[in-house]
C-alpha cells in the first residue's frame, strides 16, 4: 500500500541493491504530518525491510509507542540528532559504503567530481568521535554522540564519520537515496581516477547548477523509478 512507509521500506531495499548499505546502514525519513517525529525500520539489515517494519520514534531517538518492544538501531540517534537541529532536512541515510571509507581515514578530501553527484554539495566534512568522546567502538548510541555528529555537519548534506562511514541528510527521501548512491560513486570514480592524474573537480558553481539539476521533480522521478526497478522489492 503506497504511503510513507512503503516508500521508506523501498528505499531500504534500492540502497541495498545498490550497495550503499549490506547488514548495516538504515535509511529514516521525518514523519509528514507531525514534524518531532521520524520514521525508521526495527533493526533489521536493510534487504530485508518491510512496509510492516517501520517504526515511529520522537527527536530523542526513543519509539513512539513505548509497548513497541521490537529491537531499534542502535545508532537511531544519528537520524534524531539530525532531525533535530536541521528543520530542512526530511529524510536521513547512514551507511558505511565501501568506496566512501577511504576519505575518511585520510587527509584526501572527498569532493563532487562527477555531474550526477552534485547533491552531495561542495564541502564535506569529516567528524570524528574520539574528538570529543576519546575511544569508542565507533557507534553513535546516544544524543550526545549524535548532536556532536550534527554540529560537524552544520549545513551540509553529507558528513563522513572517521573509520565508520557517512551520513547523507536531504529535503525528501528521493533526494536522500540519490545522493548516497551518487556519493558512492563520486568516492569510486575520485578513487580510480587519482590513479591517472591530477583531479578535476566540480567548481563550487558547477555544484550548485548540477544539483539543481538533480532536483527537478522529473530527473529525481526517472531516477526514482529505475533504483525501484532494480530493487524489485516484491511487496
Ligand atoms: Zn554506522
Amino acid at each position: 500500500m503506497p504511503g510513507p512507509a512503503y516508500d521508506l521500506a523501498l528505499a531500504n531495499r534500492i540502497l541495498a541493491r545498490e550497495g550503499v548499505v549490506d547488514a548495516y546502514g538504515h535509511v529514516s525519513l521525518r514523519h509528514p504530518g507531525q514534524e518531532s517525529r521520524f520514521l525508521l525500520s526495527c533493526s533489521r539489515s536493510p534487504e530485508l525491510v518491510t512496509p510492516q517494519d517501520i517504526m515511529e520514534f520522537d527527536l530523542a531517538g526513543e519509539p513512539a509507542d513505548r509497548a513497541d518492544e521490537r529491537q531499534t538501531y542502535l545508532e537511531r540517534f544519528i537520524h534524531s540528532a539530525v532531525y533535530e537541529s536541521r528543520g530542512d532536512v526530511m529524510a536521513v541515510v547512514h551507511s558505511h559504503s565501501p568506496a566512501v571509507l577511504p576519505f575518511s581515514i585520510t587527509d584526501a578530501p572527498l569532493r563532487p567530481a562527477i555531474h550526477t553527484a552534485g547533491l552531495i554539495g561542495a564541502r564535506i566534512p569529516v567528524w570524528d568521535i574520539r574528538t570529543k568522546f576519546g575511544d569508542t567502538d565507533m557507534l553513535v548510541r546516544n544524543m550526545e554522540q549524535g548532536r556532536d555528529m550534527a554540529r560537524n555537519l552544520g549545513a551540509c548534506s553529507v558528513i563522513l564519520m572517521r573509520g565508520h562511514g557517512c551520513t547523507v541528510a536531504a529535503a525528501d527521501l528521493k533526494e536522500a537515496v540519490i545522493a548516497a548512491i551518487y556519493l558512492q560513486l563520486n568516492a569510486a570514480v575520485q578513487l580510480a581516477a587519482c590513479q591517472l592524474g591530477k583531479l578535476r573537480y566540480l567548481s563550487d558553481s558547477e555544484t550548485k547548477l548540477t544539483a539543481e539539476t538533480n532536483r527537478l521533480p522529473a530527473v529525481k522521478a526517472r531516477m526514482w523509478d529505475y533504483y525501484v526497478k532494480r530493487a524489485d522489492a516484491g511487496f
